[in-house]
């Protein structure tokens, strides 16, 4: 790893330690760009395969998906000696369930969230990922689905903060959810629950359809902004977009990370997305992440 790349993601790796235990609010100092990945989206044929990958290209943040509550001392055994840290936990199991009318439903999706939280606590994770509610898991109207919301979350968001993570809520765009487009509306949840224990994400992809500007919806989401998620406008690595669309522009990632240097983020940017078809990923995520790094660098430079 370049030693640039490998200061930032020492840094990034102190601050997560420090944020164990407890929950603290941003650093007021510049944003950094800590790149990262979902598991997943690795090549490798065991964790620490793809953990090696992931340093060598100068990444640091490793999002995990599903439940990992059993896995807890091979990731860490994975991480051990490495500048890699764990990011996010997509957690994705019973979302819908917690804003059932189904009340057992509801409640055993509440209990699930609060196992997930202690997972993510265990591991130094930045936070749970929640999506309330993908369609066709509720007929509720988005008002009704705030009441619950707003009945749920504090107590949720309680649990998160003594046990050392918090809930971090992901808008999507409409053809995923009618409920949480944009980052302002997860800004009004986290603003009307006011716990450190709940916070809020943006994902590149879907701020692309959704967002007006991404440097607006960074900067109003800035105070409960925990983690990012990475994708091209079509949702393959970033700077894939005109492999497919060559009469496109690539989708920019600049006004985005101008915010994100400028509102002091200092947590990461991970990686959900394909890799464009026949593309191999050993080359292709490094590419990912010089082309991120170039947007970046571009972002930084005086107006
Ligand atoms: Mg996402």
């Amino acid at each position: 790893m370049k030693r640039r790349h490998f200061l930032q993601c020492s840094l990034s790796a102190a601050g997560t330690v420090a944020l164990s235990g407890k929950v603290l609010a941003a650093p007021k100092k510049p944003g950094v760009l800590k790149l990262g990945s979902q598991e997943g989206r690795l090549p490798g044929a065991t964790l620490k395969e793809k953990v090696a990958n992931l340093e060598k290209w100068g990444g640091c943040g490793l999002e995990l998906g599903g439940d990992p509550s059993g896995r807890i001392a091979e990731i860490k055994e994975a991480l051990q000696g490495t500048a890699v840290r764990v990011s996010a936990l997509c957690w994705g199991a019973c979302n819908g369930d917690l804003v059932s009318m189904d009340l057992g439903k509801r409640k055993a999706g509440i209990e699930a969230l609060k196992k997930a939280l202690g997972t993510a606590a265990a591991l130094e994770s930045t936070g749970v990922i929640f999506v309330p509610c993908f369609h066709k898991q509720s007929e509720l109207a988005p008002g009704e689905l705030d009441k619950i919301l707003w009945d749920i979350l504090p107590a949720i968001a309680e649990h998160a903060q003594k046990a050392g993570s918090r809930v971090l809520l992901e808008p999507l765009n409409k053809a995923e959810t009618f409920y949480l487009n944009r980052i302002d509306q997860a800004v009004a949840i986290c603003r009307k629950i006011d716990s450190p224990g709940l916070g809020l994400m943006g994902d590149f992809y879907h701020m692309g359809r959704e967002e007006k500007s991404d440097a607006e919806a960074f900067t109003a989401g800035a105070r409960w902004l925990w983690h990012i998620h990475l994708a091209g406008r079509i949702r393959w690595l970033p700077g894939q977009d005109q492999l497919k669309e060559p009469d496109q522009p690539e989708r920019s990632f600049v006004d985005g990370f101008r915010a994100l240097h400028k509102i002091g983020y200092q947590e990461y940017c991970s990686l959900e997305c394909g890799v464009a078809p026949g593309k191999d990923p050993l080359v292709a995520i490094p590419a990912a992440f010089e082309f991120l790094r170039g947007q970046w660098a571009e972002a930084l430079k005086p107006a």
